[in-house]
């Protein structure tokens, strides 16, 4: 599927009421493409749904049955899905020391790695009944680089690179996975660090910078691939080293 995205195509996004998920939605919507804004937050995604002439699913993406519900309310009313957007996700903002707490923890990888992982095992079999598809999922730059302010954002955003990576070979069955890995961009989840970039002059990325290179990873050929986003660079596939291979 290497054709530019087209009014006859149906996208799923997961947290689509706000920040990037809500740009990638604008984007696609601009195209033509059936858009189904899915999202926790209720109001914000029946907002943004109906802005964009779209339809609203309520879904927490750390629920594997409300993927699937997702996957299949966008079936019924678009009558298929070629494009997912899995990019629902919350910040961390503790470590392992007094801070941690187990409940939490597990919401954070619930959210940023479960959602991903549900909603990719959600979205095979639609994909698949469409005779193929495209996938991206929001990592980070933290998924590609030590975080020691955020060490479990770090983890669950490694952890989707990983998978994202290991899904690569899909594409021998036309569905083809990618992670866009931005920086600091333009949303709702940086507002509590928005003051410290500014004090160390570290540039916003604009969201809709990461909506174009989401819309190049869903119009493209490749599959496996972890495509940075940074500000004043163009987005390109980040260069993971081979690891060392064994000596015999
Ligand atoms: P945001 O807070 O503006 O948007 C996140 C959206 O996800 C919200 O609409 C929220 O309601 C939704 N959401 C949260 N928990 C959910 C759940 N359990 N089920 C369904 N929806 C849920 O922030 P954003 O920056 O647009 O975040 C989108 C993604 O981008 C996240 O995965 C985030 O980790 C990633 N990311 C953001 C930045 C950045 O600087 N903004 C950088 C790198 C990666």
């Amino acid at each position: 599927m290497s054709e530019e995205t087209t009014g006859d195509q149906v996208a799923l996004i997961t947290g689509a009421a706000s920040g990037l998920g809500r740009a990638v939605a604008t984007a696609l919507a601009a195209r033509g493409t059936k858009v189904m804004v899915a999202d926790i937050d209720e109001d914000g995604g029946r907002a943004v749904a109906e802005e964009l002439d779209a339809t609203f699913v309520a879904c927490d993406v750390s629920d594997l049955d409300a993927n699937v519900a997702a996957v299949r309310a966008t079936e019924v009313t678009y009558g298929g899905l070629d494009l997912v957007y899995l990019n629902a996700g919350v910040a961390t903002g503790f470590g392992l020391g007094e801070d941690f707490d187990v409940d939490r923890y597990r919401r954070v990888m619930g959210v940023n790695l479960d959602g991903v992982v549900f909603g990719v095992h959600a979205a095979l079999p639609a994909l698949r009944r469409r005779g193929g598809g495209a996938i991206v999922a929001t990592a980070s730059l933290a998924g590609l680089t030590a975080v020691p302010f955020d060490p479990l954002y770090a983890a669950n955003k490694h952890a989707v690179v990983g998978l994202v990576r290991s899904l690569g070979p899909l594409d021998q069955e036309g569905i083809r996975v990618n992670a866009v890995c931005p920086g600091f961009a333009e949303s709702k989840i940086i507002e509590p660090i928005r003051e410290g970039l500014a004090q160390a002059g570290l540039p916003i990325i604009p969201a809709e910078q990461v909506a174009d290179t989401v819309l190049t990873l869903f119009d493209g050929e490749m599959s496996g691939e972890c495509w940075f986003v940074q500000a004043g660079r163009d987005s390109a596939p980040f260069g993971f080293r081979g690891i060392p291979g064994p000596r015999t």
